[in-house]
């Protein structure tokens, strides 16, 4: 069975330009990936009331915190076919589908199941609501 870090390798890098940060916003995830973000963040990690930014970016900087073990849908993004760069940044080769879906299931016999990032009940109903059909998906400055 594959380790957590060999699915995370297997995922092919993404060429980011760094040219937004919106993506990182509400992220579902592995409680082991919360566990591992929490000790490098130092931290206990959690949604601020009203804030849609992930609490792993740095608003100021714009960029992740904790990039070294950000979690599976992050390092997904742009590498995906289906979570393509709206930039164009480019991933390092194309992931086919099938070797996507090996990833997820591998991926999910190990979490266990996804779960949002905590403090998401914190945020107003109306903002969630107004996210509702939006193209909101979650990323990281350099996935
Ligand atoms: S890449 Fe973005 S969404 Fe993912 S953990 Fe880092 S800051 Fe959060
Ligand atoms: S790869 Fe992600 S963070 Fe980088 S520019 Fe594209 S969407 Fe923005």
């Amino acid at each position: 069975m594959k380790t957590l870090a060999e699915i995370y390798a297997a995922i092919p890098k993404v060429e980011c330009r760094q040219l937004c940060s919106e993506q990182c916003s509400l992220i579902l995830l592995g409680k082991v990936e919360l566990d591992a973000m929490e000790k490098a963040f130092g931290g206990v990690l959690s949604h601020k009331p009203g804030c849609l930014s992930c609490p792993a970016l740095d608003t100021f900087t714009k960029t992740c915190t904790v990039y070294d073990v950000r979690p599976f849908i992050c390092r997904l993004f742009g590498a995906s076919r289906k979570l393509m760069c709206p930039h164009g940044c480019k991933p390092e080769r194309q992931m086919t589908d099938q070797e996507e879906h090996a990833l997820l299931l591998a991926y999910n016999r190990i979490v266990g199941g996804l779960e949002p990032m905590p403090g998401m009940e914190t945020i107003a109903e109306g903002t969630l609501g107004s996210l509702v059909g939006t193209n909101s998906k979650p990323r990281r400055t350099g996935y």
